[in-house]
């Protein structure tokens, strides 16, 4: 402590603030050379030293500093949906024309669906602008089905950016129907698999790419329309055409970290998938899919694990409009996808399946005892499975 310090020293001359007790007091020390100072006093916050003189901090500072570490490459990451069979014609244009809200499919799992990278969904329409809305096919026994290409708008706006074609329905407005779907998805920046203007075309993977990560999708049908696969064309891949299967499958190994296989087929609206689903999934998880996932009964089908990789033979209907108790309920499926610095292939990080109950063509999530019934019949103890 010096006098300089002292706020009193300033405004009392030494010898009169000195013989003060109040002075000591408040200054802690005593005059300079008549008697020896007092011993220190004991440090407090109130009379802790000065800080050491700035020339040191900037000696210090002054050394040249270590270069900081390169940063510690992180893993890439993708997060996705898979969901069942969507629609925007029939009954869910009368739906959305009697709402008046085109987004109103979407609404109640709006926050998941911009919480992903991007979902995936079969669509089963093709878009046409040949035919008025709602129009009724006359002199077919079987549904055909088409939807208006603005449908695409909602698709957009919910992610919904990866398509797949290759279903019973891919024909249902002939080549003209398959080119203004290509057209229109392509225009609005859906990408699509499954169906192309010849075979090759239809057997191309489609890539996905999250921020460098790459998710392949190969797409095959049993029928491109509802002639129970009778017919044939140069437009759909087929889920027989195993040969196709094994080279398309190989070509996105090469291009992605992470392979998904769908399929078109089973047994409308039953429970337990068939010969041909199962063969099919045999060949695909041969191939090197790292997940197969199925469609097309319009209910919840098995889940299982196939040579080690998950199958879903049938995830169900998703924006769909059979009002059956058990065709209102459905999966979606989400993958967390992580591939870490330097590796070839993307791990599965967190599988999670969504149980779905419908109305009113509006996919949203089941109650729990909804939940707990649609997990059954997948076959499965809980949401979460282990990758
Ligand atoms: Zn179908």
């Amino acid at each position: 402590m010096a006098f300089a310090r002292c706020p009193l020293f300033s405004r009392l001359s030494r010898r009169v603030a000195c013989a003060s007790i109040a002075f000591l007091a408040a200054c802690g020390a005593g005059t300079s050379g008549d008697k020896p100072p007092p011993p220190a006093p004991s440090v407090t916050a109130e009379t802790a030293p000065p800080p050491p003189p700035a020339t040191a901090v900037t000696t210090v500072a002054a050394l040249p500093a270590d270069p900081p570490p390169p940063p510690e490459p992180e893993p890439l990451r993708a997060r996705f949906l898979s969901v069942g069979d969507v629609i925007f014609g029939r009954r869910i244009a009368k739906i959305i024309a009697r709402k008046g809200d085109p987004d109103h499919p979407f609404r109640p799992l709006a926050k998941l669906y911009a919480d992903v990278d991007f979902t995936f969904a079969n669509l089963e329409n093709p878009f046409t602008t040949a035919k008025k809305p709602n129009e009724t096919p006359a002199g077919k026994r079987y549904a055909v089905l088409w939807a208006r290409p603005d449908s695409v708008q909602s698709l957009v706006k919910y992610k919904f950016t990866a398509v797949n074609l290759a279903n019973n329905h891919a024909l249902d407005q002939d080549l003209a129907g398959v080119k203004e779907t290509l057209r229109t998805l392509d225009a609005a920046g859906i990408q699509h698999v499954g169906v192309g203007l010849d075979l090759a075309a239809a057997w191309t993977p489609m890539f996905v790419d999250v921020r460098g990560l790459k998710i392949a999708f190969v797409g095959a049908s049993f029928a491109s329309k509802n002639d129970m696969g009778i017919s044939r064309n140069n437009y759909v891949a087929r889920i027989e055409d195993e040969k196709r299967l094994a080279a398309a499958v190989a070509k996105a190994r090469e291009g992605a970290h992470f392979v998904v296989v769908t399929f078109h087929a089973g047994d409308e609206h039953k429970f337990t998938p068939n010969a041909a689903q199962k063969a099919f999934v045999k060949a695909a998880v041969r191939s090197g899919a790292d997940i197969v996932i199925g469609g097309h009964p319009h209910v919840v089908q098995p889940v299982e694990k196939v040579d080690g990789k998950w199958v879903f033979y049938s995830i169900g209907n998703y924006v769909f409009d059979q009002a059956a108790v058990d065709n209102s309920e459905a999966l979606a499926v989400e993958l967390a996808l992580e591939l870490p610095p330097g590796a070839a292939r993307a791990e599965i990080k967190k599988l999670l399946v969504h149980p779905i109950v419908i109305e009113e063509g509006a996919p949203g999530p089941a109650d729990d005892a909804r939940a707990a019934k649609i997990l059954g019949r997948a076959g499965l103890p809980g949401r979460e499975l282990t990758p």
